[in-house]
């Protein structure tokens, strides 16, 4: 069923102008996707309420839009060059190449599978008088799945923290795991492997190694002084920055969950040492509330703790959203320390300090991280809103009920016929209300077909002219999720437009 329900999400992406598939006509390029007509918009509309969420509602936070390319030093300073890996396999028949912690995970999923069906089938047996947490605790055969399932997790963490790869390998083989292509167990070794893109750089001295930024966050960091002194910024203050991030992930699934070319949207909170837990405790409240405020139920999101934490790190949590696929990190929380500030003072040999006038000192300041994926956050959206209505009789909708200030067009207007003048009446009312909303104007099928375009896409208003409209200037509006039709005067249509798709109502909730 989610299954299917995830496939419906993939095609309809597709299907309605929202994402393609990178160089299609080329048979595609992996993990790489096209935004389309009406994704472009969507899109753009989620990083607006993003942006004016930080920087707008927020009088201590600044925006950059720094360079994608940067000074290869940069990501020797973060540490991206030396550990920014995952762990890799290939199998020898097949010739494919997998992350070898994700095999290890996978091989416990089948566990959790089994766990799954014995309360399943508990459930049926016991009926009402079913007490899961109890059955769990107790079932010799729960125990024994979930007994399995922490030795592996406890082997692998202890291979991945000592770098002994080989133990990996070693588990690999023991739990017998085999190639789903070939079938095969014949592995090489497991190696690290960069995750990275590299590209060369013409420099007087020849040629020069450089990075496609795998993180927006350094781009921050470096400006850090830049922007404290030329905006006269005082602690706590943040700097906001959304922009494309590239990894070269081996494993790239799930459509635009996991690309090599991506949007991350991150802001860098700059505080006092000592404060940081409590700021870090602010923004993991305040981000989630962001998230609710689109209207998403509050049952599909929940946080996730690290438990192993980042090198630079103090504290971390994951904001997860339960896809299809299961709960998944949407946005990350991070407690980042002075780690970065320090490291670029070290690798520059310049002083990245704050003068606290207050305390007559300069420090380097403490970090506070919020990041999220755009096009993740986007696949939100797109999950979270498509349904399939029953409307009885055997009839039925598919309908996104994008949150309406994100919808990609505002309003359609739709001249029942295009003969009799409508046309040149529709498009009138047309040319007015495009200086303020993205407007859609069809004239071809059915009206009836035309409304579920519009639903199919998300329009939250359609506007019908008639024949009555040249009698008394007034249309048909007709709201997507209720699908309520009422009639109003044409001169009433940019009010309740403004209202119902409104970014100001939306930020509102934030505040
Ligand atoms: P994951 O564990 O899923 O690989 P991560 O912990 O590496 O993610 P971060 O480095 O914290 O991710 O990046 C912040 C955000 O950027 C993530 O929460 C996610 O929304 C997004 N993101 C990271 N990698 C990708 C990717 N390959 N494709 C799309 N979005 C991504």
């Amino acid at each position: 069923m989610s299954e299917e329900l995830f496939k419906n999400v993939i095609s309809h992406a597709k299907e309605y102008g929202f994402v393609f598939q990178s160089s299609e006509v080329y048979d595609g390029l992996a993990a790489v996707y096209d935004y389309g007509q009406n994704g472009v918009e969507l899109k753009k509309n989620l990083r607006e309420y993003w942006w004016k969420s930080m920087v707008q509602l927020h009088e201590n936070i600044v925006g950059v839009d720094a360079a994608i390319f940067m000074h290869p030093k940069v990501w020797k300073a973060s540490g991206h060059v030396d550990g920014f890996n995952d762990p890799m396999i290939d199998n020898k028949d097949s010739k494919k190449r997998y992350r070898a912690d994700v095999l290890i995970e996978e091989y416990q999923e089948k566990y959790r599978v089994k766990n799954q069906k014995e309360i399943t089938k508990a459930k049926k047996r016991f009926g009402d008088a079913f007490d899961e947490a109890q059955f769990v605790a107790t079932n010799p055969n729960i125990k024994r799945n979930n007994a399995k399932i922490e030795e592996i997790d406890a082997r692998l963490k202890e291979g991945l923290e000592s770098g002994e790869l080989h133990k990996i390998k070693e588990l690999i083989e023991e739990l017998g795991i085999a190639c789903p292509v070939s079938g095969s167990k014949n592995w090489t070794e497991v190696r690290q492997f960069n995750l990275m893109y590299s590209t060369q750089m013409s420099a007087t001295d020849g040629e020069s190694q450089i990075y496609l930024r795998p993180e927006t966050a350094q781009g921050i960091f470096v400006n850090y002084l830049n922007v404290q002194k030329t905006g006269r910024m005082r602690l706590p203050f943040g700097i906001a920055q959304t922009g494309k991030a590239f990894r070269n992930e081996i494993v790239a699934r799930q459509f635009i969950m996991r690309m090599k070319e991506f949007e991350q949207m991150e802001m860098q909170f700059f505080v006092q040492p000592g404060e940081e837990m409590k700021w870090y405790a602010y923004w993991k409240e305040h981000r989630l509330k962001w998230h609710k405020n689109l209207g998403i139920d509050d049952s599909k999101y929940r946080y996730h703790d690290h438990v192993k934490l980042a090198h630079y790190a103090n504290a971390a949590v994951d904001i997860e959203y339960e896809f299809p696929f299961g709960f998944k990190e949407v946005e990350g929380i991070h407690s980042r320390t002075d780690f970065d500030l320090k490291q670029h003072e070290e690798y520059t040999g310049k002083k990245l300090r704050y003068f606290d006038n207050e305390r007559n000192e300069s420090y380097v300041p403490y970090v506070v991280e919020t990041s999220i994926g755009l096009d993740r956050m986007f696949l939100v959206l797109l999950t979270n809103s498509l349904q399939e209505e029953d409307l009885g009789d055997g009839k039925s909708r598919t309908v996104l009920r994008l949150p309406a200030a994100l919808a990609p067009n505002q309003c359609a207007i739709l001249p029942v016929v295009k003969k009799d003048g409508l046309s040149e009446v529709a498009r009138e009312i047309y040319n007015k209300l495009r200086i303020d909303f993205n407007c859609f104007y069809e004239e071809k099928d059915a009206i009836g077909k035309r409304y579920r375009r519009q639903d199919a896409i998300g329009t939250p208003i359609c506007i019908t002219v008639d024949h009555q409209t040249k009698e008394d200037n007034t249309v048909t509006i007709r709201f997507r999720d209720s699908m309520e039709q009422k009639r109003v005067a044409i001169d009433e249509l940019e009010g309740i437009i403004s209202k119902e798709v409104s970014m100001k109502a939306l930020l509102k909730g934030l505040l």
